[in-house]
């Protein structure tokens, strides 16, 4: 089962089995998935066809398309989940389940209020725990972990192609099952606050940056809790019948 990074194109970016890059893809590709040329990923339409394909150094960052690939029981759009990690070893839970219920990749920050920074044995140790459960519920892909990094960071390394949510709790805000109207987007991000919440500068900072506050109900879920909500909210909208 592969563990390939994945990158959304549009239809019009592929010419005989060329894809042709966008320069914030390019970007995408090499500083925040640290890929180079030779390296694989799965390009995906989000219109449910993906491909395996390799980049390659032609004047630039290229990429070529090497061969379809079926993913029937993956999500038809591309999820990341961005989480501020949580104290303890409740990560370990929200690795596995948000594998279960679809999640494409998982990108942690360190926000004001994580209290930890991870060692590199979690890592290995989430990237095993992703790896199982994607076996065990029948997935083609093993969800992406990337490297953490500060939220700040995050906010400038945006995905141009996704719709970005970010769940603020005691807000104003709309619910995330009303935001997430047909037809669907090719790709999602959804980011999750630590035990003691967001600070209003990351807030402000984060709407600024393009995300949309959204609320997942009136009360207060712990931070190991709020991925599963909002995952299955997005995974049963993305797959209800029209
Ligand atoms: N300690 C904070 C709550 C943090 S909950 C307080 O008392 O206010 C941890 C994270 O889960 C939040 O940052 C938010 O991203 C998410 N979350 C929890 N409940 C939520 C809700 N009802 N709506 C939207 N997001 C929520």
């Amino acid at each position: 089962m592969p563990q390939l990074q994945r990158l959304v194109i549009s239809p019009t970016q592929l010419h005989d089995r060329q894809i042709l890059l966008t320069d914030s893809q390019r970007h995408y590709l090499s500083r925040v998935l640290r890929l180079t040329a030779g390296d694989h990923f799965i390009a995906l339409d989000g219109q449910g066809q993906s491909w395996l394909a390799a980049l390659v150094q032609e004047s630039g960052l290229q990429a070529e398309i090497l061969q379809a690939v079926t993913a029937e029981n993956e999500l038809p759009s591309s999820v990341t989940l961005v989480a501020a990690l949580p104290k303890g070893s409740g990560f370990d839970d929200v690795v596995r389940q948000c594998t279960e219920l679809g999640v494409a990749c998982i990108a942690p920050v360190i926000s004001d209020r994580t209290l930890l920074q991870p060692s590199s044995q979690k890592f290995d140790r989430w990237r095993r725990i992703a790896q199982e459960a994607a076996e065990q519920s029948e997935r083609q892909f093993v969800p992406t972990i990337l490297d953490p990094v500060p939220f700040v960071e995050h906010l400038r390394e945006l995905d141009a192609t996704a719709l970005k949510y970010f769940c603020a709790e005691r807000r104003d805000a709309p619910h995330l099952l009303d935001r997430l109207q047909m037809p669907s987007a090719p790709a999602y991000s959804i980011a999750v606050g630590p035990e003691g919440g967001w600070t209003q500068v990351e807030v402000d900072r984060a709407i600024a940056a393009g995300y949309e506050a959204v609320s997942l109900g009136p009360r207060i879920l712990r931070s190991v809790t709020a991925p599963l909500v909002a995952l299955s909210l997005i995974a049963a909208s993305l797959e209800r019948s029209p």
